[in-house]
C-alpha cells in the first residue's frame, strides 16, 4: 500500500500509526507531508519533535521544509496538553509526532491512551534502531502499543548498492558502537559525531564507504551501471570488486 494511502481522513476510529525507517529515508518529509495532508482536509493538529538535528523545536527535512513544532522534553506530559487544549475549547484532531524514537516510554503510553480514550489520530515517526542495532526504548513501545506499523517506502542506500536498513554512527570518521544511545548528529555536515546508513551486512563489518575508499584508494562505485537496487526484489545482489577487496574474512578488521 502507498503511503499516502494510509492516511484516512474522517476515519471513525482513531490510530496510532508508527512509521518506521533508517536516517534520511524521508520521514520528517512525510510527517509534514501528512500533517499538509490532515490540514488541507480541515483538520486540527499539533506537531511534535525531541532533539531535532536542527537543533531547534521544529521538523525540518533534508530537502528543506521546516515547520515549527512543540518539543517533547522529558517531563512533557501529552495526556494533560491534551485534557488542557481540549478543556481550553481548542481543537484537536490528529498529532504528527517526530523523532518518536527519544520519547520516553511513558509518553508513548500516553500517546496511545489519547488514541483510545480521546479519539485523536496519532502518527508518529522514528528510528527503529539506533547506531548498535538495538531497539530504542519508546520505538519498542511504539511495536508494542501501535495500530499498524509501515515502514517508509523511500528506501536510502548503503554505498554498496544494497538497501541500507541500519544507522551507523562515526566519531571522527570513525564507525563505533559503543557510546551513549543519544547523540545527535547527521548524515550531512562536518561534525564529529555523524550517522551513515549502511546495509546490514556493512553494519555487522564495520565498513562505512569512507573505509571502502580506503582500502580501495578510489571511489567505490555503489553498483553497477544497469543494476537498478532500489527497484531489487527479485534480482540478487551482485557481489562487486570492492567487496571482494573487503571480504570480512580477509584483513578487514585492525586498520583502525
Ligand atoms: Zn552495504
Amino acid at each position: 500500500m502507498a503511503v499516502s494511502g494510509c492516511v484516512r481522513l474522517n476515519q471513525a476510529v482513531s490510530e496510532l500509526t508508527y512509521f518506521h525507517g533508517p536516517m534520511a529515508c524521508g520521514k520528517s518529509t512525510l510527517a509534514l507531508q501528512v500533517d499538509y495532508t490532515q490540514t488541507q482536509a480541515g483538520r486540527s493538529g499539533r506537531v511534535f519533535t525531541c532533539l531535532d538535528r536542527s537543533g531547534e523545536a521544529q521538523v525540518a527535512s533534508r530537502i528543506g521544509l521546516v515547520r515549527p513544532a512543540i518539543e517533547v522534553s522529558t517531563s512533557f506530559d501529552f495526556w494533560r496538553y491534551t485534557l488542557d487544549q481540549l478543556v481550553t475549547g481548542h481543537r484537536v484532531d490528529y498529532f504528527v509526532c517526530d523523532e518518536a524514537q527519544f520519547y520516553s516510554e511513558g509518553q508513548i503510553d500516553q500517546l496511545a491512551r489519547i488514541v483510545d480514550e480521546l479519539n485523536i489520530d496519532v502518527f508518529c515517526f522514528g528510528l527503529l534502531t539506533d547506531f548498535r542495532s538495538k531497539l530504542f526504548e519508546a520505538s519498542a513501545r511504539l511495536v508494542e502499543l501501535c495500530d499498524r506499523m509501515e515502514l517508509v517506502q523511500v528506501q536510502p542506500l548503503c554505498w554498496c548498492g544494497r538497501v541500507a536498513t541500519h544507522n551507523a554512527r562515526t566519531v571522527h570518521g570513525n564507525m563505533v558502537t559503543e557510546g551513549n544511545q543519544v547523540e545527535v548528529g547527521d548524515v550531512e555536515g562536518s561534525d564529529a559525531v555523524r550517522y551513515e546508513v549502511l546495509c546490514r551486512r556493512h553494519h555487522q563489518t564495520h565498513v562505512t564507504a569512507a573505509r571502502a575508499q580506503a582500502v580501495l584508494g578510489a571511489d567505490p562505485l555503489p553498483f553497477d551501471g544497469d543494476e537498478q537496487p532500489s527497484l531489487g526484489a527479485g534480482e540478487g545482489h551482485r557481489r562487486s570488486s570492492v567487496e571482494d577487496a573487503l571480504d570480512p574474512d580477509a584483513e578487514l578488521t585492525e586498520d583502525d
